[in-house]
């Protein structure tokens, strides 16, 4: 069977063998739980995962329309950072430095949280600590980071900006990088952390449906109905990022989640002096300060992986003619990074589904008076720590022990937009970024 959304090239992501471990049944037939989980990625299993710990009594079911770790949760760069939201010097002007200084504390929590989380689940996913640059590689962006590291310094937090020297000591191959901003990160393998969630979610008795799309949420009843069966639940949560306007009776969420496909690529494995001449030996992180072309990160078997690109992916369709045309586009951006990898080609090209919204904040919010549902997502590309720990809270929440969970932002203020606008407007406005991210060699 091929499900509906699960990627026919899942195999040929860099971070998960195939097949990876055993599928889980999907639901035949109708049944009831406490809380019922749509969506298996980093949200869904650390919600779940979290309300069997805080209250292991509940009754928590997931479903996850595909297999767990073929979700962006398990496609991602693997970078473990803080940050949440717009830039902190736009938090900082908008929402003023108290609430700036509360959301980024609470991501460099998340941070720690997650690296606490695999290794107290004894997760086998090759983290380790490497740190993050933000780097830029054009005037304005260099002058955009240097605001932003005092802003920070400002704030009370130690995020060094890095000069010239600094650069060409680590990273020797690279004249264009001006600056940047180093970011404490755990650098993993996100596939595995994914497996290694979902046995933990499953030993602690978390009933786990795979190839269990959810088509139609009945909002009366609070049904959830599936090809097969439907599950009634006293509470659920929707842990679906990006697709959340694809279920029948969240219709709503169409104009505000925006559905935004990144793609990512990886090279051949460098030889070792193709290594010594990039350097990059620290191996952290990196994260462009342009919009488009900007994750990157080595991997342990010695290949590069580079991403960015992002597509409107309305229906979560998208042109498979795409990942073709974005495998020179992305390995052409690595030789703005490192000359000496001018010819270097893609060994693999995948893409994932993000959620995003337009004022950049994700949504954590209940949907109705008496707190049975709730949305939880759109993290705008940056759910790795983030998703991991609103998963806990939000089980916080549910098992009663707070009333709401305790993130420092709310997002009522989350704009909608008529669906048909967001259509027409939205591939302009990333056509319109991608074509201000280009940099010629
Ligand atoms: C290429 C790429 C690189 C990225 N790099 C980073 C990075 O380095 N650092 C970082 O912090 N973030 C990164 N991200 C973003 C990060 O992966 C996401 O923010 C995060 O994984 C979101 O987790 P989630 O659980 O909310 O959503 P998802 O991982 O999207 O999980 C949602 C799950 O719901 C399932 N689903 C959807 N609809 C239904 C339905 N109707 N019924 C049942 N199940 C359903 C999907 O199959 C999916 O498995 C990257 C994303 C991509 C695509």
């Amino acid at each position: 069977m091929q499900p509906h959304g699960c990627r026919l090239d899942a195999p040929s992501t860099a971070w998960l063998p195939f097949p990876l471990d055993e599928v889980t049944s999907a639901v035949t037939g109708d049944m009831t739980c406490d809380v019922a989980i749509v969506g298996g990625g980093l949200t869904g299993l650390s919600t779940a995962l979290h309300l069997k710990t805080v209250e292991p009594r509940i009754d928590v079911v997931l479903l996850e329309a595909g297999r767990i770790g073929y979700g962006a949760s398990g496609l991602n760069s693997g970078q473990c950072a803080p940050r949440i939201g717009p830039a902190v010097e736009r938090q900082v002007r908008s929402l003023g430095p108290d609430f700036a200084h509360a959301a980024y504390a609470y991501s460099l929590d998340a941070v720690e949280l997650t690296a606490g989380l695999v290794n107290t689940c004894g997760i086998d996913c090759d983290m380790r600590e490497a740190g993050q640059w933000q780097v830029a590689l054009r005037d304005t962006d260099a002058i955009t980071l240097e605001k932003r590291a005092a802003v920070y310094r400002a704030l009370g937090f130690d995020v060094p900006l890095l000069g010239v020297d600094v650069l060409r000591a680590s990273l020797p191959d690279s004249r264009r990088i001006r600056n940047a901003i180093a970011f404490p990160a755990r650098l993993l393998n996100p596939g595995r952390l994914c497996v290694g969630l979902k046995r933990a979610a499953l030993e602690r008795g978390v009933r786990i449906f795979e190839y269990s799309r959810v088509l139609r949420f009945a909002r009366d009843t609070g049904a959830l109905h599936v090809d097969a069966g439907s599950i009634g639940a006293s509470r659920v949560v929707f842990a679906v990022d990006g697709s959340v306007g694809s279920i029948d009776g969240l219709d709503t969420f169409r104009g505000t989640v925006l559905p935004v496909a990144a793609f990512a690529a990886v090279t051949r494995p460098l030889s070792a002096a193709e290594r010594d001449v990039i350097g990059w030996r620290q191996g952290q992180g990196m994260y462009d300060a342009r919009p488009m072309f900007n994750f990157l990160r080595p991997l342990d078997d010695g290949r590069l992986l580079i991403g960015g690109g992002y597509r409107h992916a309305p229906g979560e369709k998208v042109d498979l003619d795409l990942r073709t045309r974005s495998a020179p586009d992305l390995t052409g951006q690595l030789s703005l990074f490192f000359p000496s990898l001018r010819e270097m080609t893609a060994d693999r090209v995948w893409h994932g589904l993000l959620g995003c919204t337009l004022n950049e904040w994700p949504i954590v919010k209940a949907l109705d008076a008496e707190r049975r549902y709730w949305h939880v997502g759109a993290w705008n590309g940056h759910g790795v720590a983030l998703a991991v720990a609103v998963g806990r809270d939000l089980a916080h929440a549910i098992a009663g022990h707070t009333a709401m969970p305790s993130v420092p932002w709310a997002c009522p203020r989350t704009t909608s937009l008529p669906p048909a606008l967001v259509r027409a407007v939205l591939p302009l406005y990333l056509g319109w970024l991608r074509h201000s991210s280009q940099l010629n060699i």
